[in-house]
């Protein structure tokens, strides 16, 4: 407590890198009325790679039941793996780590990582027209994770099984043909199947404590926030569900003889079964769930906001209404990239806070590895000097073999302390998909949500300036001097290359 009211300075240098939050664009929290948190993989953190591995096991089963041989119950997850946000080809049945633009950075076939100039076999500019969504499916959610791994271990025994043969769009036994495509659609209904039948969800409660996070300061900083701002939650989970969760979550976290405070009084405005992303679109009806029954009243609700009630359905318009506030004055806190970041600010406009897990191991491996990237950054720099001297009437060629292997060997070992795929933001120099829309679409982004206890809510989240190529090219001498006569001047010299 005593920490969180030192002042700035000292809490700066209080705060450790995990538990800071990271700015994309400015946000002014004075201007935030209202905050709106997600619940599951946002309040809710499940326990990585227990939750991933009920997951696959619970999918994996279900392929069986289908009709898939019974050989796959020998495959067991593994969470180095996979990361969050590859791109299934459903043609070839391949895994694809992507940047922006749809450059292949990583690519696997089952488990077998395809290289360099073998990948033409397949993409002959080793890029993908993304946006074909029939052919390319993105596993954007950490839910996504445990079918990932699923459908890279039905490639791997496909190819292995001496019974098929290896076709080029997937495998053939007889007068059966399984293709990559029908894989695909399979795992998919498998992950669907588990979550709709309610079996995931079942194991979930039944298990809490094994898998999900159960943070002692979720409350205090959901009471914090309900002193300055209106509070809402808004998931895709079910009425049961949700009050299960929010349940373990917020009541069974009070210290022994302190009072119980029911989970709905920390939010003004409960919201389940949003369906997001039509969430943020059109919506679907708004419904008063009886919280008695769990069931939906029939008909659309056109009352006022009643506290404590909980609501189904619904659209971020008719959550702007009932709450009385503007769409630029919410901070919308989520860790689905598409579904809860991407569609609150196009669509919206509303400040938005992605949660992403993954970051504290990104930043201590990144805090371990630094020496590579380094060490990459200036052989980016030592080639751009080799053909400095160069113009259009140069014949000489550069000998630059040896650098780029040299560059392929730290790229190589970057991407594989961090796992089988790499980093879920970069490879080597370049960055991935994720981390082209996390810094487009998340205004602020932080390991959890928890982090925002580490700032006052006044504070001024600053983005850090971000120079175009052409401006960073200029060598500049800056002299900073301030009309404030508090502030001390600093005479600050950037030199640029
Ligand atoms: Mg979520």
């Amino acid at each position: 407590m005593e920490a969180m009211e030192t002042s700035t300075e000292d809490a700066k240098a209080l705060r450790d890198i995990n538990q800071r939050v990271f700015v994309n664009r400015s946000v002014t929290l004075e201007n935030i009325k209202c905050y709106g948190f997600d619940m599951d993989y946002t309040l809710a953190l499940y326990k990585s790679p227990d939750y991933e591995s009920m997951g696959f096991e619970l999918i994996r089963d279900r392929m069986v039941s289908i009709g898939y041989a019974h050989e796959i119950l020998r495959y067991t997850y593994d969470p180095s793996f996979a990361t969050r946000g590859l791109v299934v080809d459903t043609t070839y049945g391949n895994l694809l780590k992507v940047d922006s633009n749809g450059n292949i950075l990583v690519c696997s076939h089952g488990f077998h990582f395809i290289k360099g100039d073998h990948i033409q076999t397949y993409y002959p500019n080793k890029f993908i027209q993304r946006d074909d969504t029939e052919r390319f499916y993105i596993l954007n959610t950490l839910f996504n994770l445990s079918e990932t791994y699923l459908y890279a271990c039905l490639v791997d025994f496909f190819t292995r099984c001496t019974r098929y043969t290896n076709l080029k769009k997937g495998f053939q036994h007889g007068d059966l043909f399984m293709s990559f495509r029908s894989m695909f659609q399979d795992v998919r209904d498998a992950m669907d199947f588990i979550h709709n039948n309610g079996i995931l969800k079942e194991r979930t409660i039944k298990y809490l404590d094994k898998y999900v996070i159960k943070d002692p300061n979720l409350p205090l900083l959901l009471s914090r926030i309900r002193e300055v701002a209106k509070v809402f939650l808004a998931t895709n989970s079910d009425f049961n569900y949700t009050e299960a969760i929010m349940k373990y979550l917020l009541e069974s976290n009070v210290k022994p003889g302190a009072p119980k405070t029911p989970w709905r009084t920390f939010f003004d405005l409960v919201v389940v079964d949003t369906r997001k992303p039509l969430f943020f679109a059109e919506g679907t009806v708004l419904r008063q769930v009886d919280t008695d029954t769990g069931k939906l009243r029939i008909g659309t609700y056109t009352g006022e906001l009643h506290h404590g009630t909980v609501y189904s359905g619904g659209s971020s318009d008719i959550i702007c209404d009932l709450l009385g506030v503007k769409g630029k004055n919410i901070l919308y806190v989520g860790d689905h990239i598409f579904g809860d970041i991407l569609k609150s600010k196009k669509r919206q406009g509303w400040k938005t806070f992605l949660v992403v897990p993954e970051l504290e191991k990104e930043l201590q491996l990144w805090d371990e590895k630094k020496s590579l990237f380094e060490e990459l950054k200036c052989l980016d720099l030592f080639l751009a000097e080799l053909y400095k001297e160069l113009d259009s009437g140069s014949e000489s060629s550069r000998e630059i073999g040896t650098i780029q292997t040299r560059m392929k060997v730290l790229t190589y070992r970057m991407d594989m302390s961090y796992g089988q795929m790499g980093s879920l933001l970069r490879s080597g120099s370049r960055q991935t998909l994720f981390a082209s829309q996390l810094m487009r679409y998340a205004d602020l982004y932080s390991s959890t949500c928890i982090n925002l206890l580490r700032y006052p809510f006044n504070y001024l989240f600053m983005a850090p300036p971000v120079l175009m190529p052409h401006e960073a090219a200029t060598q500049t001498s800056v002299e900073f001097t301030s009309s404030d006569p508090t502030v001390k001047n600093h005479a600050v010299t950037v030199t640029r290359n």
